[in-house]
């Protein structure tokens, strides 16, 4: 990483931030390996400005960046207060305004736009839906007095 802010970041110095290409195979084993650092960036206040450096997704990285924990440039791990805002600006593509464009600015470590966000919160309702009408399982009370 370049730039003054890392040597202000709460990771200067530490190891256990990503892994050798040997050392994995899944993303259990970067879990294993990495996981236990990714409290060091809670109270990093430069959480986005390290994803823009580190380009996870188009690097394909494996470890932390941002609070994150990645695999092949994908988020398998987060912190629980991560924000949309924290990572790149989204490109828009023609899949947009869809749940698979909202699926790929993920692979992409982007933000969802706004139209995809909307897509992704109709989907939600629209599932959400669809579940409270499907048929209640008979709870049956076999307790006895
Ligand atoms: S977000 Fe995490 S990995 Fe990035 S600079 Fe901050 S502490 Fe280090
Ligand atoms: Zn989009």
């Amino acid at each position: 990483m370049n730039g003054g802010w890392t040597l202000r970041a709460p990771c200067r110095g530490q190891a256990g931030f990503t892994v050798r290409e040997n050392e994995w195979k899944t993303g259990a084993d970067i879990k294993r390996l990495c996981g236990a650092q990714l409290a060091t960036c809670g109270p990093c206040p430069f959480r986005a400005v390290c994803i823009a450096t580190v380009k996870p997704a188009q690097a394909l990285f494996d470890g932390i960046a941002g609070g994150r924990l990645w695999c092949n440039g994908v988020v398998i791990a987060a912190l629980d207060d991560v924000c949309d805002e924290e990572l790149a600006e989204p490109k828009l593509r023609a899949s947009c305004g869809t749940e698979a464009g909202a699926k790929d600015h993920v692979r992409h470590g982007e933000r969802p736009c706004p139209s995809c966000r909307q897509a992704a919160r109709e989907m939600t309702a629209r599932r959400k839906e669809a579940k409270a009408k499907e048929p209640k399982q008979l709870q049956l009370d076999f307790a006895t007095t």
